[in-house]
């Protein structure tokens, strides 16, 4: 379960990538998959190994306010005992 995620607001980003340097976990790329209402490029969000930890420092430097950064709490890895006797039942 990763800490933290980001949302970007591809018609507001304007591919600047001062995000893609400020991001310590480097989870910020380039892309040119995508083209927005402005005809340019925003940045994607890539972190399949939930490295986010919602530190903000991508949103701070946005220019744009592009970015909104989430943060979630923790939870519990047990399987709640309740909820595999409901599956099997
Ligand atoms: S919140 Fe921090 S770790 Fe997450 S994408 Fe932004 S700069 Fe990277
Ligand atoms: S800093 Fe903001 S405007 Fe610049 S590339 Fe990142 S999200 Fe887009």
């Amino acid at each position: 379960m990763p800490i933290g995620f980001i949302e970007i607001l591809d018609d507001t980003c304007k591919g600047c990538l001062l995000c893609v340097a400020a991001c310590p976990k480097s989870l910020l790329h380039q892309t040119k998959k995508k083209i927005n209402k402005r005809g340019l490029y925003p940045v994607e969000f890539v972190d399949p190994e939930g490295k986010c930890n919602a530190c903000r420092l991508c949103a701070i430097v946005c220019p744009d306010v592009a970015i909104r950064v989430y943060k979630q709490p923790r939870k519990p890895k047990t399987e709640q005992p309740a909820a595999a006797e409901a599956k099997a039942g």
